[in-house]
């Protein structure tokens, strides 16, 4: 590593290098504290933060000595510590309620440069880790992994706008625990596990029979609160009827129960704010305005600080494409969420979000721009469509196996493309195959076969498409860049930022 002896001289004056064979410069990365000058280079395809200088930034980061003139340090867990010690914009933080913000769930580490360049400058705010416990484990990754990713990514821009990072749809207490110790500056609470699923298609007969096992004070103090009363909301009149009170209160009070067990045991202890979004989204009904309101009422009631609250919300949200639904009757029922949330003052969350082009307008418009956005799998979905410009022989392997191997992602994701309508792979020439990412079909079939495809192996223990996607990617990244810029920004301008 010698010949990054030049480059550290130059630093070592303040001066930043140039490209050159082999060597790729992040100019905005340039930073100095007190007498430290730090760079990030990618040499040779590995990313390092050059350091020079004295001061105890430079003896805390670890890295190989350059010919006694700096050092070259690797983007390991321990630098990245160093880097959220020293610089402040490289941690996350939580952004509350008066701002919008958007999850950007980056499966493989390499999407946060983009969705950096994305945001820069709108009135909205990123997450730019956010991943759920099954995708990391889909994907072979840590929590740890993808905090480093984010956090060296943020340095590499240079990106000094602030972004968060999600413990996303965490159900178990000891994984909250676990996010937060981490610093994670937003934890989404997944309740679906106290959602009783055989409720919710339950008559009105079953639920008064199950009703008798609620407990009597239980249901002494939600009668006296509700039953045939009408609650005036930010403009709605909602009341509850026998009926929907006892079908509520068999739906949502375990639900409640918990999330205030979470709020007072884990969230607030923190000596820090974190952004404590509620998900009873992953359910299969949709979730009434009404119901809506019962379950924030509690909450608010029992004081737990809500930043954000994602409903179910009518029609489908399916991974990575277009709503699905009769749109004016989302519109009817988005406006009444809106304004139930903005009576409790936190902001509606919409989950699986990315793709959704004909209901961010609406979306836009009732919540007044303050909202959170939940994406993830189309980022993938566009590092999909750069493998597919720049090496056609490596898509076609994986759309080969993503056919072979959908019914085994079936078992994680609810999808439902008609896998017959996507075209042959020997009718579509090389310099169309970009196209596919424009086929809803082909786009779910990607969309959930992630985890197979990123972690296949062959009968000799090695990646059939790991190391050549990633180096593929690598050597594209400025592709991948301009792919999340025109596709999220596109999300960004229809939201309305
Ligand atoms: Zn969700």
């Amino acid at each position: 590593m010698e010949h990054l002896l030049p480059t550290i001289d130059l630093l070592a004056q303040g001066k930043i290098a140039s490209d050159s064979a082999g060597l790729k410069v992040y100019k905005e990365s340039h930073t100095t504290s007190d007498d430290v000058h730090l760079l990030m280079v990618k040499d040779q395809a590995e990313k390092y933060i050059l350091a020079t200088g004295n001061g105890q930034l430079y003896d805390d980061l670890e890295g190989t000595d350059i010919g006694g003139k700096g050092k070259a340090c690797p983007l390991t867990y321990e630098n990245r510590l160093v880097l959220n010690r020293y610089f402040d914009y490289t941690a996350p933080r939580a952004f509350g309620t008066e701002i919008a913000t958007i999850g950007l769930g980056d499966r493989l580490g390499l999407a946060s440069p983009g969705h950096i360049e994305t945001v820069k400058g709108k009135e909205i705010k990123p997450v730019l880790a956010q991943q759920s416990i099954r995708e990391l484990t889909l994907t072979n990754r840590s929590m740890t992994d993808m905090l480093d990713a984010a956090a060296f990514a943020v340095f590499q821009e240079g990106y000094k706008g602030g972004y968060g990072a999600d413990g996303d749809h965490i159900k178990e207490e000891s994984d909250i625990k676990y996010a937060l110790s981490l610093g994670v500056s937003m934890i989404t609470l997944d309740c679906s596990d106290q959602i009783d699923k055989t409720i919710e298609e339950a008559s009105d007969e079953v639920i008064a029979e199950e009703f008798n096992n609620v407990p009597e004070e239980v249901k002494q103090r939600y009668f006296d609160k509700y039953l045939n009363k009408t609650f005036e909301v930010n403009g709605l009149s909602l009341s509850f009827d026998e009926a929907s009170l006892m079908r509520n209160i068999l739906l949502y009070d375990e639900a409640i129960t918990y999330t205030t067990h979470i709020y007072n045991e884990y969230i607030s202890k923190e000596d820090r704010a974190i952004d404590f979004e509620i998900s009873i989204d992953e359910t299969e009904t949709v979730t009434a305005p009404i119901s809506h309101f019962f379950v924030a009422n509690e909450l608010i009631e029992r004081g737990v600080t809500v930043v954000s609250l994602a409903p179910r919300f009518c029609g489908e949200f399916q991974k990575g494409i277009d709503y699905i639904g009769d749109v004016e009757q989302f519109e009817v029922e988005l406006r009444e969420h809106a304004l139930i949330a903005e009576h409790f003052g936190y902001k509606l969350s919409i989950h699986s979000g990315s793709d959704k082009f004909m209901v961010f307008p609406i979306i836009a418009r009732y919540t007044k721009g303050i909202f959170h956005v939940k994406t993830a799998g189309t980022n993938w979905l566009e590092a999909i469509r750069v493998i597919a410009n720049v090496n056609p022989g490596l898509y076609r392997r994986m759309h080969t196996f993503a056919l072979e191997n959908f019914e085994e992602a079936l078992k994680y994701y609810h999808v439902t493309p008609d896998l017959d309508s996507v075209a042959s792979l020997d009718n579509v020439s090389d310099d169309q195959l970009a196209e596919y990412m424009n086929d809803d079909a082909a786009r779910q079939l990607f969309h959930v076969t992630y985890g197979l495809i990123l972690t296949a192996k062959d009968d000799k223990d090695e990646f059939v498409f790991r190391d050549e996607f990633f180096k593929t990617l690598d050597e594209h990244e400025d592709d991948y860049r301009a792919a999340l810029v025109s596709h999220i920004g596109r999300h960004i301008e229809l939201l309305g930022l």
